[in-house]
Formats: structure tokens, sequence, C-alpha cells
């Protein structure tokens, strides 16, 4: 985290957070931490360089002489201990308060909340017919969903997929990794189980008590070292922690990888009418895009996975809409985000299916992914910008599809770039 740049656009960052309505960091008393560290890293400095001229001396000195430089030196040495101690400490609390400070924000993101978000496109008409069921009803006509006995398995919020509702995670999965895949997306099948820093790193918060949405699962082994570990929210973490710590070459950016994982989530919040069934559960499979770019290169990169996505909708046959994300939705780490969502026609209304963000050097500043620059003046490496993108958040995209293209027989039209992934490659699927 860079606080001198930080500290030096105080008002700036303050005015974004509250533009985010997020982190409750107090700037002025950051800037004078960053100024307490200064001040203190200067002062270790020079009391390592003077230890280092007393220890020359000592070694010059005439015998009856050295006594003198080397009570002097414990008594360097001893304030260099506590120097830094003091320094330690000031670095953690500005680490603490630096990563609670939200990413910067672009300057065409719509300030405030949810219903400032700018409709940038809609693809498809709305399907708007009387007496449509709801995915659940749909699906329980279908038997390809079992919510009782997941609830005795688990508990709420957690689901079986079971014969053709089974096939059709899988032939989505199937599809969107191969569609990807065509674009360049080097496909990966992530770990589930992720540290808990590399969390951090990404603009998580598992350790944030009863509000986080991450299940930690720290454990203690037999040695008794203590593994920080939670389970991922998303696909976007074991991705980034694929980058981590990497230096790479400028000529080897961009970097785009594919993902396959499950999401965990605690959804801390309630459930109502707008989140039956599919719509919010606690585990979800997930296929996630994933980009490291120059600073240069992140915009159009972008724009590159928001097509990848628009083409994925379109081909399965979904009404979508495009948002351009305002500043409080924005999370922690998205310098700019752009939502999809479908028209889910059971549910009778919009219903977010992906989310695509730009997290500039929000994330590879907190994992140290950087590049070194092809041309360049300076001995400096740079800071690559991240990326990341739903390509199919599984349960959602069930959603739409039974109650977008539900007959009026109880069966559901399959949408043809799906059907050769199916058992029987069916054009329906049938009570
Ligand atoms: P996010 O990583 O939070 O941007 O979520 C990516 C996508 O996953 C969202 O656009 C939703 O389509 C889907 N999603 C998020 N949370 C849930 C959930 N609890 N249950 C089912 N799908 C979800």
């Amino acid at each position: 985290i860079d606080y001198n740049y930080l500290s030096q656009n105080a008002t700036t960052i303050q005015k974004n957070m509250l533009n985010r309505n997020y982190g409750k960091v107090d700037m002025k008393q950051f800037n004078e931490l960053n100024q307490t560290r200064l001040v203190l890293y200067n002062q270790l400095i020079s009391l390592r360089s003077k230890r280092n001229e007393l220890s020359l001396a000592t070694k010059q000195a005439a015998r009856d002489e050295k006594l003198v430089f080397i009570e002097q030196g414990k008594q360097v040495k001893s304030n260099i201990k506590q120097c830094e101690e003091q320094l330690k400490l000031t670095e953690s609390q500005l680490l603490e308060q630096g990563l609670s400070i939200p990413n910067n924000t672009h300057p065409l993101s719509p300030i405030g909340s949810e219903e400032k978000a700018n409709i940038i496109k809609i693809v498809g008409t709305p399907r708007s017919d009387k007496d449509l069921l709801d995915h659940v009803a749909i699906a329980t006509k279908l038997n390809i969903i079992d919510f009782e006995q997941a609830a005795v398995a688990t508990g709420s919020s957690f689901y079986y997929l079971q014969g053709m509702g089974a096939f059709l995670e899988l032939a989505l999965v199937q599809y969107a990794m191969h569609k990807a895949a065509s674009r360049g997306f080097l496909s990966v099948l992530t770990p589930d189980i992720v540290r808990t820093n590399l969390a951090y790193g990404c603009g998580f918060q598992p350790k944030s008590g009863e509000s986080s949405q991450i299940y930690d699962i720290s454990t203690k082994t037999t040695d008794s070292y203590d593994i920080q570990l939670c389970l991922a929210g998303t696909a976007e973490i074991p991705l980034a922690g694929k980058f981590a710590l990497k230096l790479l070459n400028e000529d080897d950016l961009p970097q785009k990888v594919v993902g396959f994982g499950h999401a965990f989530r605690t959804e801390a919040g309630g459930r109502g009418v707008t989140t039956k069934g599919l719509y919010r559960v606690h585990q979800f499979s997930k296929v996630e895009l994933f980009a490291v770019t120059t600073p240069d290169q992140s915009e159009d990169m972008m724009d590159e996975i928001r097509e990848l996505q628009e083409d994925i909708f379109t081909e399965l046959g979904l009404c979508f809409r495009i948002l351009d994300m305002p500043t409080e939705e924005l999370g922690a780490s998205a310098y700019r985000k752009f939502d999809m969502e479908a028209w889910m026609p059971g549910r009778k209304s919009w219903g977010e299916i992906s989310s695509t963000s730009n997290c500039t050097d929000y994330q590879s500043r907190r994992l140290s992914i950087r590049y070194r620059p092809k041309y360049q003046t300076d001995q400096n490496t740079r800071f690559c910008h991240t990326l990341n993108g739903t390509a199919i958040a599984v349960p959602r995209i069930i959603i739409s599809i039974l109650e977008t293209f539900q007959q009026p027989d109880g069966s559901v039209e399959v949408p043809q770039v799906l059907r050769k992934w199916l058992p029987g490659e069916p054009s329906h699927l049938r009570p």
C-alpha cells in the first residue's frame, strides 16, 4: 500500500470513501501516522549508520579507548531496538487502516447507491405473458432440484441438482469454459480453499465477524501452527493467487484465465420471496474470468470481458441488461464495475447474473503482482492491473433458463448451445 500517495491525496481519498460509503478511516489520523512512520524510518537509518560508525571506531580504537565506543554502541543498539518496535507498531496501525481504504473510482462511475446505476444496454425483450411459473415450481415439475433433502443434509439455502438438473450445471460449465478457451483464456480448475491473507489481498474481509460473507475454516495442525484458511467466496480469489508474488515481463501481458470453482458465501442477511430457491444460496458453481494486464491494457480488457459475457448470455437466448454500477456498489477493490441482470419472468424482475470489475492495481499491490516494463529508464518494476468477471454463475443462469424458456405443457426448451453437452441432446426438458 502506497502510504505516501494516500497521505498526499487525503482529501480526495476521504471524498472517495464517502462516495463509496466504504471504510471509516480518519485521513487526518492516517496522515499523522504516516508522518510518524517517516520520522521513525529516518531515525532508524541514522541510528543504523551511527552503529556502523561506532563499530568501525571500536575496531580502530586503541585498547583503552575501546570501552567508550562499546558503551556508546550499546546505547545506540538499544535505541535501534526501541525505534524498530515503534516503527513496527506504527506500520501495523497504518496497514490496518490502509487495508480498509477502497480503490479509487473511475470518473464516469455514477455516484450513489444501487438505483443510480446507468443502464447502458438492453438485449432482448422481457417475457411478460401471463401465468408464468417461477423456477422452483418449474424445477419441482421437472424433478431436477431437491431442496428438502439438502436442508436435511446441510441446511436451508443448499440444494441438490439431480437428473437433467445435474447435467444442466455440467453443460453450462462445459459451454462457458470452451467459449472462454476459444477467446484465449487458459482453462483452470481452482482450489476451493484459500489462505485468508489471499482473500484480504483481493479486498474481502474474512474476519469481519458476523457480517463477513466468507466461511473461516482456520485450523490448528498437530505441530500447532495456525493455518489461516477460508472457503473461497469466488474463484476470483484462487485465480488471483495464481499470480501472487509474480514478476512478469511486459511482453507476457495480458494474461487471461478462466476458472471453474465453487463459491461459498455465508450470505449474512435475510431470505425472502426475492431470494427464493436458487437465487441466494450458500454454495454454488461458477465459471470466472480473470485477467492480469498492464495499466494501459486494463480498460480494453474490461471491454473484452464484457463482450465475451454478452456473447454467452446472447447465445443462451436470455433477455439481459448491462449496468454501469454506482460508487456504493463497487466494494473495496473495483475501480469500475459493470453488472449484467437477466429478466427472470417467474420472479417478474431483473436479477444479477454477472459482475465485471476492473480492480486496477488494488489487488496487485496487496498480492505483489508486478511486471517489468519493456522500455524503462529506471530499474523499477510496476504493479499490474487485475480484472475479474462472471462467465456463468450456475444457479442464477438455471433460474433464467427455466423461467425464460418454460412452455405451456410444463417443458422447458433447452438453449441450442447447451444441447450437445446434455445426454441425448434434448431440445426440451420434460416432466
Ligand atoms: P459476485 O462475485 O458477488 O460479483 O457474484 C458473481 C455472481 O454470482 C453474481 O453476479 C450472481 O449472479 C452470482 N451470485 C452471487 N451471490 C450468489 C448467491 N449467494 N447465490 C447464487 N448466486 C450468487
